[in-house]
């Protein structure tokens, strides 16, 4: 099953990847993730990559399509992925599309979680990620058990630099303009599927799992 989580930031999309790739054995690739590695170990990519993040833009294509190409050739890719925060443009999507039929693998689903940007901005402000595994924790509504900590792997949380209230209005408002375009591409494609992700972090997860499980034994 090859699965893609969309969602503006903050929605929960790195937080219910989490789960799933648990559930239903799939590989997370998540291209922020890929970008703050590439920024923590300073290579050339990252360094670029990050004037465009703290500044809340998109990464450019060539950049974004030749990473996620290198990483879907290889062979651990052929056992089921979750694409999270790729793609995010409508030429993101057909660029996926491209290279997915190059090597043979289809999208089985589209999951859009969705949130109002007021509480978006709540979440984000409050977001704290782990340095070490990545983990997602909130101060508000999803507190590590010791202030600070990572409950996984003890690493210490920090807050992204590109969650400031600025940068994260810019972000929602490129997402309004970049991103929303993409779901009519695969609503047409009949693979998109929407879920209410003001619920509480279990409930969006029960949603995605039921919906997931029916996609998996039809
Ligand atoms: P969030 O989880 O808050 O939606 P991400 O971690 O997915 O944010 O992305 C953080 C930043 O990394 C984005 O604001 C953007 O600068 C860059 N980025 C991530 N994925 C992409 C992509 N597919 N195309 C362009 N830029 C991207
Ligand atoms: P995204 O990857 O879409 O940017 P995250 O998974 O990082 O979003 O979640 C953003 C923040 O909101 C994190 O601090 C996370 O712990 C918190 N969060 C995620 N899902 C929910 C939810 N359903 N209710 C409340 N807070 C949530
Ligand atoms: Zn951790």
């Amino acid at each position: 099953m090859n699965i893609i989580i969309m969602g503006p930031p903050g929605a929960g999309k790195g937080t219910q990847a989490e789960k799933m790739t648990k559930d239903f054995a799939l590989l997370h690739i998540s291209t922020g993730d890929i970008f703050r590695n590439a920024v923590k170990e300073g290579t050339e990519m990252g360094k670029k990559a990050k004037e465009y993040m703290d500044k809340g833009l998109l990464v450019p294509d060539e950049i974004v399509v030749g990473i996620v190409k290198e990483r879907l050739s290889r062979p651990d890719s052929k056992e089921g992925l979750l694409l999270d925060g790729f793609p995010r443009t409508v030429e993101q999507a057909e660029a996926l599309d491209k290279v997915m039929q190059e090597l043979e693998l289809k999208i089985n689903a589209v999951i859009s979680v969705d949130v109002n940007e007021e509480e978006l901005i709540s979440r984000l402000t409050a977001r704290r990620v782990c340095r070490n595994c990545g983990a997602n924790f909130n101060l508000k509504y999803n507190p590590p058990k010791v202030r600070n900590i990572c409950d996984h792997c003890s690493g210490e949380l920090y807050h992204r630099d590109d969650d400031t209230i600025d940068t994260v209005k810019e972000r929602l408002d490129i997402y309004n303009k970049q991103t929303l375009p993409m779901i009519e591409y695969y609503r047409q494609k009949n693979l998109y599927f929407s879920v209410d992700g003001a619920q509480q972090i279990n409930q969006v997860y029960a949603a995605i799992k039921a919906y997931l499980e029916k996609l998996k034994n039809k």
